[in-house]
């Protein structure tokens, strides 16, 4: 095993800049980015039989169940890419998740080792997830106002590739942030009773927030 491999979690609401800030940390610390939602859409787009097991929750903006999730996410990252580490972005969304990613890590002598929790109003959310634009080929995420199409991050495209998410209609995003509130907000508590939560305001500049990230990251 890579020496002192690093755990860091984004936790915030859908649309609080998590994978755009994700691509860049991951970058940055030379982690992998393993984004649960990514891989639900990579099964998806390739119709297998987990794809097509989520499709229904994720179309409602609801959460696929536990076990389904659980066993993708962990099965990523028992993948030699994430034995030094990995950047997690949108997993764990709910405490059984949280329990199982803590079993699984302590299994392998290691821990979480900083959570990353992105606060952003939920009418930013609205208005920011209603302009989105993602690459469907590199997950790359964009926005119509905020962050227009200029260069593909990773060299591979000119922004052919990209469309609006089902999932980021309006009735939809309201319901995603229900979901968050209910479900994926009590992980705040978990982590910040542990002592590895750091709080960060997303409402802010990209580059603000990406800075704010790599310093507190720096701080471990
Ligand atoms: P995201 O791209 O993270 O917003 O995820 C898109 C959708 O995938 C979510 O609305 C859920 O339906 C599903 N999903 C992603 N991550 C999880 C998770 N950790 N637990 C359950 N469902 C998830």
């Amino acid at each position: 095993m890579t020496a002192n491999p690093k755990y860091i979690i984004l936790l915030g609401p859908p649309g609080s800049g998590k994978g755009t800030q994700a691509s860049v940390l991951g970058e940055n610390q030379g982690l992998p980015h393993v984004a649960s939602g990514d891989l639900f859409r990579y099964n998806l787009k390739n119709a297998t039989p987990l794809g097509l097991q989520a499709k229904a929750f994720m179309d409602k903006g609801e959460l696929v169940p536990d076990d389904i999730t659980i066993a993708m996410v962990l099965d990523r990252l028992s993948q030699p890419d994430c034995a030094g580490g990995a950047l997690l972005d949108g997993f764990p969304r709910t405490l059984a998740q949280a329990a199982a990613l803590d079993k699984a890590l302590t299994e392998k002598g290691v821990q979480i080792n900083l959570v990353l929790n992105i606060q952003v109003p939920d009418e930013e959310i609205v208005s920011r997830l209603s302009g989105r634009l993602i690459c469907r080929e590199c997950q790359e995420p964009f926005h119509k106002m905020f962050k227009p199409f200029e260069t593909c991050p990773h060299g591979k495209c000119h922004g052919e590739h990209l469309y609006q998410r089902d999932d980021d209609k309006p009735e939809t995003v309201r319901n995603r942030l229900t979901v968050y509130w209910n479900q994926t907000s009590p992980l705040i508590d978990y982590y910040r009773a542990k002592g590895i939560l750091k709080d960060l305001n997303g409402y802010q500049a990209i580059e603000v927030v990406t800075q704010a990230l790599i310093d507190a990251v720096a701080q471990l």
